[in-house]
């Protein structure tokens, strides 16, 4: 018997294989080499079929830009896009836009906020970042001293950000500034989002040891905005912020490295070609074996937890504080991948660059060294270990106080 879904993939599977430039098949979505003048073309074409069909965040309401699709029948867009090579760039193109500041706008905004920001969001056209880290702010985020001044119809913002993703790309911001310093560290805090077109603020991008370099410091000098550009109530942005960071881990469950991609050959086949096998054609080195086979077990576990999560929320995942579990075990199966890899390939896996050395042998050493931002940022895996902690399991707090 088929049913709604059956019919849905059907039709997505026609709308991609008739929609999507095969021109673009296997492309990296732009994150690395040159790119021809044909190729960013059909890029533009694709977005913008994207966008018309609501599909760049597709479980958003349609009138802001989204397709009110089910949680259920957008993992069938991307199952069926995958399937035929296809992708969706505009969650890249928004930056921190679709998996976290849009569902906080939706949460929190005004109307007015809604109209004017989801929209470009949706598309792809305006890419937005997130202020929130500062040098002597980090885990402990609630300690941050940037500042914006009540100045009639604007706040005017200075302060530093660092660790800012995409800042020197970005048209908007999302940050966490302090509006009371009277008052309890996380009581003063609110959550403004400014135009980074401007002369008060300017960044400065942080190389990455994998050599590319996703985030600045950003710097506030009398940078403005306009008052109806704060996200929830004033002195209350410690509330919104949480829920956004909520959301930000939940789209960390399934972490996976900027080059990732469904056509590299499985851990099981490298084993096979890098290690070899014995005369029973099993990997030719019982400690490697047993190791790959926990591992496989974690990522088998992982995907069935996230499953579960989604069955038992009927297709509607609720954000809640087990996105901290889920953003754990992620790390745990994305950084034991990337380190069996290594592993496995040996002297043939730590090679920088040269002739000696294959494209998937070379990407690969950077995404291990990609990898190691994932148990960082979006909160490190010892906070998500305290939240989990306090939150889930109810053990009383002996760390992070104010
Ligand atoms: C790739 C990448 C992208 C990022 N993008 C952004 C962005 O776009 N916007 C933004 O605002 N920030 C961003 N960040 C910053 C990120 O959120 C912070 O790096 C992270 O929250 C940790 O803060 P910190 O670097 O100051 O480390 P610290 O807070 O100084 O922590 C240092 C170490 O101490 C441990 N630690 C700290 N406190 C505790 C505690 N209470 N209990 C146990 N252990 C503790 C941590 O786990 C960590 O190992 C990004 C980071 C990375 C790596």
């Amino acid at each position: 018997m088929t049913n709604n879904l059956d019919v849905f993939r059907e039709e997505v599977e026609v709308w991609v294989a008739e929609q999507f430039p095969k021109s673009l098949v296997g492309s990296t979505m732009g994150l690395e080499g040159e790119t021809s003048e044909e190729a960013k073309a059909d890029f533009e074409l694709w977005r913008q079929r994207l966008a018309d069909k609501g599909w760049g965040a597709p479980t958003w309401p349609k009138e802001y830009g989204g397709a009110e699709l089910s949680d259920a029948e957008a993992k069938i867009i991307s199952q069926e896009m995958g399937k035929q090579g296809a992708f969706n760039p505009i969650p890249l193109m928004a930056g921190m836009g679709v998996t976290m500041v849009g569902p906080t706008v939706l949460e929190y905004g005004t109307e007015d906020q809604k109209a004017r920001h989801l929209p470009g969001i949706a598309s792809g056209k305006i890419r937005w970042c997130l202020g929130l880290s500062e040098p002597n702010a980090g885990s402990d985020l609630a300690s941050l001293s940037t500042r914006a001044e009540d100045d009639g119809d604007t706040y005017v913002i200075n302060g530093q950000k660092i660790w800012t993703s995409g800042a020197d790309i970005s048209q908007w911001c999302g940050a966490l500034v302090r509006t009371d310093s009277s008052v309890g560290k996380r009581d003063g805090i609110s959550f403004v989002m400014l135009p980074m077109d401007q002369k008060g603020v300017s960044t400065k991008p942080i190389q990455l040891i994998s050599g590319i370099s996703p985030f600045c410091e950003t710097f506030f000098d009398d940078a403005r905005t306009d008052k109806k550009e704060l996200l929830g109530p004033l002195n209350e942005g410690w509330s919104v912020v949480k829920r956004l960071l909520q959301h930000e881990r939940q789209s960390q469950t399934q972490a996976r490295s900027p080059s990732a991609s469904s056509n590299k050959p499985s851990l099981q086949e490298l084993a096979k070609t890098y290690v070899g096998v014995d005369s029973a054609g099993r990997l030719d080195d019982p400690d490697l074996r047993v190791r790959l086979i926990e591992h496989l077990m974690d990522v088998q576990s992982h995907s069935l937890t996230v499953g579960r999560i989604t069955e038992e929320a009927r297709g509607k995942v609720e954000v809640s504080a087990a996105a901290s579990i889920l953003k754990n075990s992620a790390t745990r199966v994305a950084q034991g991948n990337s380190e069996l890899t290594l592993e496995l390939m040996g002297n043939q896996g730590v090679g920088w660059e040269g002739e000696n050395f294959s494209a998937d042998e070379l990407s690969n050493v950077r995404d291990w060294l990609w990898g190691k931002a994932i148990s960082i940022y979006g909160g490190s895996y010892e906070v998500q270990n305290n939240i989990i902690s306090k939150n889930i399991l109810g053990l009383p707090e002996t760390t992070q106080k104010g």
